[in-house]
């Protein structure tokens, strides 16, 4: 299987709609063994859904933005495990009046704090757990993966605002921790989703403004409600097959990426 043995940290699972509970049933099914993390609230909703997996993991509570809860983290895994073979930042967050059109309007402590958790945070998370991660190519191995999600940061997008620019830092924190952590092998990349509808998915207002017609213009079938192609291109690149690809960002969006328009009519493509 493509992750046996593998022993991989998943952010994120909020609800079985989320990209990372894909990330996390697929990396199961092809062997890795997991541990998933939430923040505050959500990680009792983190430990129900985790029921819905083919083999409920640990739940630890970890705030990205708090280095002591990252410490905590990374502690646990090298007491568990020794060593940590990947990690899954599927983390975004942006106050509402940093959203929604509002791109003119936003205040700096909403653009900062939505920065800090959605980009800066994958910085804070690699750091936080590069003891683990370095440990994994210690032993001979291939080395250790970081996988991010992102929603294509080169593109200006409706409604998206800050978001879309936490996203393009994000895609660039990615490329400049391939450079750093190369030397360790840990491969860091990132997976531009087409849009799903998430518990973050949703909470854009206007998210049916980019959603709506992402099918007239993807020339695969893409659905909003099922994240598994995209949990398997992060399985993919969490794996060993994936040893030479580092700083990159690949899309699982249909295709959409590589259209200048759209070119179906409406009533061609399904409505979910
Ligand atoms: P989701 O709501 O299921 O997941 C977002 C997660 O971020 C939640 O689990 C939330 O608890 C967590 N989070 C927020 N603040 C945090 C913090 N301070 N510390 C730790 N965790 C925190 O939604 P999703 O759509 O699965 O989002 C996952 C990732 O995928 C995000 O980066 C999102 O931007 C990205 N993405 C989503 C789409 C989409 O259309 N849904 C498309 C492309 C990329």
């Amino acid at each position: 299987m493509l992750l046996d043995g593998k022993k991989l940290l998943i952010t994120g699972v909020l609800t079985d709609d989320s990209i990372a509970f894909a990330v996390a049933r697929v990396a199961q099914e092809q062997g890795a063994e997991i541990l998933l993390t939430n923040v505050g609230k959500g990680v009792r909703l983190t430990e129900k859904v985790a029921r819905k997996l083919p083999s409920p993991p640990e739940v630890m509570q970890m705030d990205v933005n708090n280095p002591e809860d990252v410490a905590a983290v990374a502690s646990a895994v090298t007491e568990r495990w020794g060593r940590l073979d990947g990690a899954l930042h599927s983390i975004g967050f942006m106050p509402q009046d940093a959203l929604g059109g509002n791109f003119l309007s936003a205040p700096w402590e909403s653009v900062a704090f939505g920065f800090q958790t959605s980009a800066y945070s994958l910085k804070a998370l690699a750091v936080g757990l590069l003891e683990p991660l370095k440990a994994a190519a210690a032993d001979g191995g291939t080395g250790a993966s970081i996988v991010g999600l992102t929603f294509d940061g080169r593109l200006a997008w409706p409604i998206y605002d800050w978001m879309g620019v936490a996203k393009a830092g994000l895609e660039a924190t990615a490329r400049y921790l391939a450079r750093d952590l190369g030397e360790h092998r840990i491969r860091v990349n990132t997976v531009s989703a087409g849009p799903i509808r998430t518990m973050a998915g949703k909470s854009i207002p206007g998210f049916d403004s980019i959603a709506g017609s992402w099918s007239l213009r993807a020339p695969l079938d893409w659905s909003l409600t099922d994240a598994t192609p995209v949990g398997e291109m992060c399985a993919f690149l969490l794996s060993d097959m994936a040893s030479m690809t580092t700083g990159e960002m690949i899309h699982v969006d249909g295709g959409y990426h590589a259209l200048g328009a759209d070119f179906k009519q409406r009533e061609q493509v399904p409505t979910d």
